[in-house]
């Protein structure tokens, strides 16, 4: 069995296939020479750089899995593999710590000010009258999308004494009781949080999700955070929002386009960004590695 690893995985994902196969790693290797080399493969497993498209499944002739060491599948042409009956693991469940500890960390960056604190000191400025804060004890957080790391935020966000509303379709008034939160509709969630995160996928529903009229809802000094996907919020009305000070601010992991090159929004001072990388810890990747390993695994030992 052979097994080829197209993006930069953790050591001990690969060791645990070293057992069962014949592991070739190549992270640079290109779109062109994937099409070329896959048909030797059984197995290939990527993270997001490499993009397993219609092409590279066509050109397979006995590829068995695709494994993506992570969460999201975007970057596999997931009808092409169920037409040729190839199996597409993931790991889901290995980054939803380390998402809503970012998620976190977002959120006191932006109510605390410290990005543009930072820089300011990295100035040889000492404005401390220009980063009056607010404290989250007390406060309201409005998650919507109560899956697996919209829980690990919940609880995260009540041991700083937090409120939290839910808006989660699929989630019950019950269901929500149980764990502590309230379940609530959009338009509750949008007028009562002083924070809110969104923890959806990227679906025809929640495109656009976020946009003006959601803007118009959220109390004045309103934070959002989105470390989802880029999309689900409306990049140019969040940029109105912002610049009107319609909200207080925001804090993106995720983007529209990704590198948001020329995006407006990132002129402005009540935004924080990061580059896509609430997923990105040690632990996560370990994990991921690791969970994705022993699915490719059980395939080749039955
Ligand atoms: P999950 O599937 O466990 O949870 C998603 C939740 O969204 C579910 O509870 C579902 O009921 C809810 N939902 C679906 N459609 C909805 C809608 N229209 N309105 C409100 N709620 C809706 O997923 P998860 O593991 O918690 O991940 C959430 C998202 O985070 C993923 O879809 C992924 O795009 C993103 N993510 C981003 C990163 C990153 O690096 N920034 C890393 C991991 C995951």
């Amino acid at each position: 069995m052979k097994v080829i690893i197209a993006d930069q995985i953790n050591e001990k994902g690969i060791k645990e296939l070293e057992d069962v196969a014949d592991v070739v790693v190549n992270t640079s290797i290109t779109q062109e020479e994937l099409i070329e080399e896959i048909k030797d493969f059984d197995a290939i497993i990527v993270r997001s750089r490499t993009k397993v498209t219609r092409a590279v499944i066509e050109a397979a002739e006995k590829l068995k899995i695709i494994a993506r060491a992570g969460v999201g599948v975007d970057n596999v042409d997931m009808a092409a593999a169920t037409e040729k009956g190839i199996m597409v693991v993931n790991a889901p469940e290995s980054t939803s710590i380390t998402v809503a500890e970012h998620t976190m960390g977002l959120i006191m960056t932006l109510i605390r000010k410290i990005s543009i604190a930072d820089k300011s000191v990295k100035e040889g400025k000492w404005e401390k009258s220009k980063f009056m804060g607010i404290e989250l004890n007390g406060k309201t957080l409005g998650i919507i999308g109560l899956g697996r790391i919209g829980t690990q935020v919940s609880i995260r966000a009540k041991a700083f004494g937090m409120e939290i509303l839910v808006y989660d379709p699929y989630v019950t008034e019950e269901a929500g009781a149980e764990i502590g939160v309230r379940v609530v509709d959009l338009e509750y969630l949008l007028k009562n949080s002083d924070v809110m995160t969104i923890h959806v996928p990227l679906t025809p529903e929640t495109k656009h999700l976020i946009s003006k009229k959601e803007f118009e809802m959220m109390k004045e000094n309103a934070f959002i955070v989105n470390c989802a996907r880029g999309g689900i919020i409306n990049e140019d009305d969040l940029y109105e929002a912002l610049k009107n000070n319609i909200i207080g601010g925001a804090g993106l992991d995720v983007f529209e386009t990704e590198p948001p090159k020329d995006s407006p929004l990132l002129t402005l001072d009540n935004i924080v960004v990061t580059p896509h990388i609430a997923a990105s810890t040690k632990e996560a990747q370990r994990d991921a590695a690791i969970i994705v390993a022993n699915e490719v695994k059980k395939v080749f030992t039955g």
